[in-house]
């Protein structure tokens, strides 16, 4: 078991490591700038070096993901946004593979209701250009770029695993790119995973579009709409419309209940708790338990 959470550390890696321990998290997922600021933070390599020495003495936490900033848009057709975009995603994954991170969870962005068959081409190029210009990372570090699938509203890409199958075949099965689930998303793109049944097909799915090696984390939310709500909002487990009983089977399933499993979710308002990890931790006892 490996529940995570997505923490905040001020801006600070370090700091974020401890909050991840503070609340019992075995993984962490941070922003390593300002989520909604095109400005990037510069760290020097001391202070990713520091990192990776702070999180090989805090073993308790395993593994440790960025998330991209928000503002990127590898879809846009604005040249401009999308520039900024690329170099975004670029200064993220060197920041992540300097820090020795499991990887770059990304919402690729939106096409605006320009057509996915039209982005597609400016998703992979920016993909390719990001992860070919990012600075290298340390031996031994494997930090793929993760695809996370998408709610779906507004065009946004990655609404459902064909888009991310079609992205990642245009690259010709990278492997530098792999896939994050968002429990919350998925419900809200429509996907009924509910149970056991419904978790095997779309993990078969994922098999068959993508590879289920390339699935290296969930993120695991409740959520505050509907099954094909196609809207992102994420509700503290058990308190949204998927409920334990809902997201027990996929949590369980033998093929996720060893990934790392990140709350987003709101807590009071200020993120995860040390509660909410315990809600996980009693949500993924019970999945597993649907398999025995
Ligand atoms: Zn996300
Ligand atoms: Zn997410």
């Amino acid at each position: 078991m490996n529940i995570g959470a997505h923490v905040r550390g001020g801006g600070k890696l370090v700091p974020s490591l401890e909050a991840g321990v503070e609340i019992g998290a075995t993984s962490i997922q941070v922003f390593v700038q300002s989520p909604r600021m095109w400005k990037p933070t510069q760290y020097a390599p001391e202070v990713l070096a520091n990192y990776r020495e702070a999180a090989a003495a805090h073993p308790s936490v395993t593994h440790t993901f960025a998330h991209a900033t928000y503002l990127i848009n590898l879809a846009s057709s604005d040249d401009e946004l999308y520039e900024k975009s690329v170099a975004a995603l670029t200064h993220n994954l060197s920041v992540a593979r300097g820090m020795g991170a499991s990887g770059v969870v990304l919402h690729v962005g939106s096409h605006k209701g320009g057509g996915f068959d039209e982005a597609l081409e400016r998703v992979t190029t920016g993909l390719r250009r990001a992860l070919d210009d990012a600075t290298e990372a340390p031996a031994g570090v494997d930090c793929p770029i993760l695809i996370e699938n998408a709610a779906g509203a507004g065009g946004t890409v990655g609404r459902d695993l064909a888009e991310i199958e079609a992205i990642i075949g245009a690259l010709e099965g990278d492997s530098r790119l792999g896939l994050c689930v968002d429990t919350q998303h998925l419900w809200a793109s429509g996907v009924n995973y509910a149970s056991i049944e419904g978790t095997v097909q779309v993990l078969e799915e994922i098999d068959s579009r993508v590879g289920l090696d390339r699935l290296r984390c969930l993120h695991l939310n409740d959520s505050k709409v509907d099954l094909g709500a196609n809207r992102d909002r994420h509700a503290n487990l058990g308190e949204g419309t998927i409920g334990v009983d809902g997201l027990a089977p996929l949590v369980g399933h033998p093929r996720v209940r060893d990934l790392p499993l990140l709350l987003e979710v709101p807590g009071e308002g200020d993120g995860p708790r040390a509660s909410d990890v315990l809600d996980a931790t009693r949500l993924w006892e019970a999945g597993v338990a649907l398999y025995s």
